[in-house]
């Protein structure tokens, strides 16, 4: 039987159509497409600008740019997510700072942030995991206090809410990023957006996403002078080329029009999972605060203490049995490269203990009701193995 993966995409044939129609336009990158996915976002999200690039780190890497993180600084971050979270601060020369983490939703806890703020801190970087929505509030006022700046990692969170609001709404926040890689809610291939209700940081976006070029006169830094002409563009700052095609944003403007009906199917699927899975022996089930509704990116089972030992062989008896299993994540700082960096185990002793407990069992929107129920039978018959 084929392995069901943990996460992929959902493409249909509309998604198709439009992507061959783009394909046999007169534009296949920088056209019409990625000003109509930005505003799509904007108004899906109900911000004011939106900037789309070539992937979710990328949007990460400008997003710090345009917030001037520079060698020296610090920006704080949490240790369970994916490691771009952390690379991008490094990318500016600065040095990411880890938060330990709130047991229950996993996310960055606001107390351990304060702990962890110097004379050096300049930034926070909140990741939504799994898609339940962070203490944003809290994490603002905090910010507020000190003067940083909040970038959301919502590359989970593409459809969560908090207290009534989009995530991607930059209510309390700065700038907010998305992943449109085909594991995430919806995907372009690759892909990825900043998003932010300040005109100055979307115009240094804008700026870092193509070379750091401006073509608008307005901001132009040399007087003009006679021989500037309309071919005339300036290069104010060392920016990359992190475009995103005109092919990639029809797919992406088609998976848009769709996302609401991927969260509620990943919303029934997890309601499923929930009630089948209700007073099992082995493992504690994720949660919802009352504040959030998460998007449900990841569907993350965590092993009771007396299991916790036997992570290794649950997860590969349901390997074994076909299930794409994953873990995530290992502590982005006990990674070869951050230790040779100086950091150390022991640093947030409460993510490195969810990080041995944990499983994600397979979770998107194509998956059927049979391999749902397939997932649901395989595990139970996993944990009948494991009597104790
Ligand atoms: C996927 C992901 C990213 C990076 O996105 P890419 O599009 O793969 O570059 C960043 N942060 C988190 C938490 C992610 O899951």
């Amino acid at each position: 039987m084929k392995t069901i993966p943990y996460g992929r995409q959902f493409i249909d044939s509309t998604d198709i159509k439009e992507v061959l129609k783009t394909l046999k336009s007169n534009w296949i990158t920088q056209g019409p497409k990625i000003n109509e996915f930005e505003g799509a976002l904007c108004k899906y999200a109900g911000v004011k600008y939106a900037v789309v690039v070539s992937n979710g780190t990328a949007a990460l890497h400008i997003a710090c740019l345009a917030a001037e993180i520079k060698r020296g600084d610090e920006v704080i971050t949490s240790p369970i997510t994916f490691v771009a979270s952390a690379n991008c601060v490094l990318y500016c020369g600065a040095k990411p700072v880890f938060a330990d983490i709130q047991e229950d939703t996993v996310n960055i806890d606001p107390e351990a942030i304060k702990r962890k703020i110097s004379q050096k801190t300049k930034a926070i970087i909140p990741v939504h995991f799994a898609g339940h929505p962070c203490e944003l509030k809290e994490i603002h006022s905090i910010a507020k206090k000190h003067n940083l700046t909040v970038i959301e990692d919502a590359a989970h969170a593409l459809g969560a809410e908090y207290k009534g609001s989009k995530i991607g709404s930059c209510k309390y926040s700065d700038m907010t990023i998305f992943s449109f890689h085909p594991v995430k809610h919806i995907t372009t291939g690759e892909g990825g957006a900043v998003l932010t209700n300040r005109k100055d940081l979307y115009e240094k976006l804008l700026m870092f996403r193509n070379h750091g070029i401006t073509k608008n006169s307005s901001a132009f830094r040399i007087p003009h002078s006679a021989f500037v002409g309309s071919w005339y563009y300036e290069m104010q700052e060392l920016g990359f080329n992190y475009r995103i095609t005109d092919i990639q944003c029809a797919l992406g403007i088609s998976q848009l029009k769709k996302l609401d009906k991927f969260i509620e199917r990943r919303r029934e699927i997890v309601r499923i999972y929930q009630k089948a899975f209700s007073n099992n022996r082995l493992f504690n089930l994720p949660a919802e605060k009352k504040h959030a509704e998460s998007s449900w990116h990841l569907y993350v089972i965590k092993l009771k203490d007396k299991y916790r030992n036997e992570r290794k062989q649950i997860f590969e008896r349901l390997r074994n049995k076909g299930l794409g299993v994953q873990v995530h994540y290992i502590p982005v700082y006990l990674q070869p490269y951050y230790i040779k960096l100086g950091y150390r185990k022991g640093l947030c002793p409460k993510a490195e203990e969810y990080y041995k407990g944990v499983i994600t069992l397979p979770l998107y929107p194509k998956m059927s009701i049979s391999n749902v129920k397939r997932v649901i039978h395989i595990t139970k018959s996993v944990i009948r193995k494991f009597k104790k």
